[in-house]
């Protein structure tokens, strides 16, 4: 009848040792007793609560819609994807499994989550300092990576964005470059070159689109010379 929660919960109230009755009380107010007041009140922070979380929902279900539909390589959509999803092979996602030491391999001064390398480590922080503007000026706290994601979409618009992904993919190669003692790319080889990928990303795509309709358009010409020449030939 009562979930095991509930029996806990039931089971731990202490009892009267007086013997007196059970009453029910109102637990809003400090005489126990319900008053309107209180009850509207309570009500007003349920619906405040609830239309809150149904904002985060939206705001959570817009940005996942703005990610799919970036024009970026489906790579970089899928590792920011998994960034958000704290999937990204951090010795902070893999220590119980790897090691109980989840601090950054490279500035050693925090966990190794993925808010930290993608945003906060000092082999971030190079490449944004650098980067536009708007990532200069903002914060740079550890941070779930998921919250940092939702504030660079509500400050950057949809080219900054893209590049924006394309250079946090290039800033978890360069750690991965590092330490596999491949050396460490200066921060404007990560930013020209995400600037370099998204152009040539959207010139492939564009040339793609182009080529299908050149292609549509021949096929169209092609069926029409036909037609023309079937009418003057009366086959
Ligand atoms: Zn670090």
């Amino acid at each position: 009848m009562f979930s095991e929660e509930k029996i806990k919960a039931i089971t731990s109230i202490p009892i009267s040792a007086r013997g007196r009755e059970d009453r029910l009380t109102w637990h809003l107010t400090n005489n126990g007793l319900y008053s309107v007041k209180s009850g509207y009140h309570h009500q007003k922070q349920l619906e405040a609560e609830e239309l809150g979380e149904n904002s985060q929902k939206w705001l959570e279900i817009g940005m996942w819609k703005r990610l799919w539909s970036m024009k970026v390589a489906p790579t970089v959509k899928h590792f920011i994807w998994r960034a958000c999803k704290e999937a990204l092979p951090t010795l902070a996602n893999l220590k119980s499994i790897i090691t109980e030491d989840s601090k950054c391999p490279i500035c050693k001064l925090e966990p190794e989550t993925s808010g930290h390398a993608l945003w906060v480590c000092t082999t971030a922080k190079d490449v944004w300092n650098q980067g536009c503007i708007k990532t200069q000026k903002m914060s740079f706290q550890n941070d779930l990576f998921l919250n940092v994601w939702s504030k660079l979409n509500q400050k950057l618009d949809k080219y900054e964005l893209e590049e924006c992904a394309v250079m946090m993919r290039g800033i978890w190669s360069r750690r991965d470059d590092l330490m596999h003692g491949k050396g460490f790319k200066h921060p404007n080889n990560i930013i020209q070159g995400a600037k370099a990928d998204v152009l040539s990303y959207k010139d492939a795509n564009g040339s793609q689109r182009d080529h299908q309709q050149h292609d549509h358009q021949k096929v169209l010409s092609w069926k029409k010379q036909l037609e023309e020449h079937t009418r003057s030939t009366g086959m």
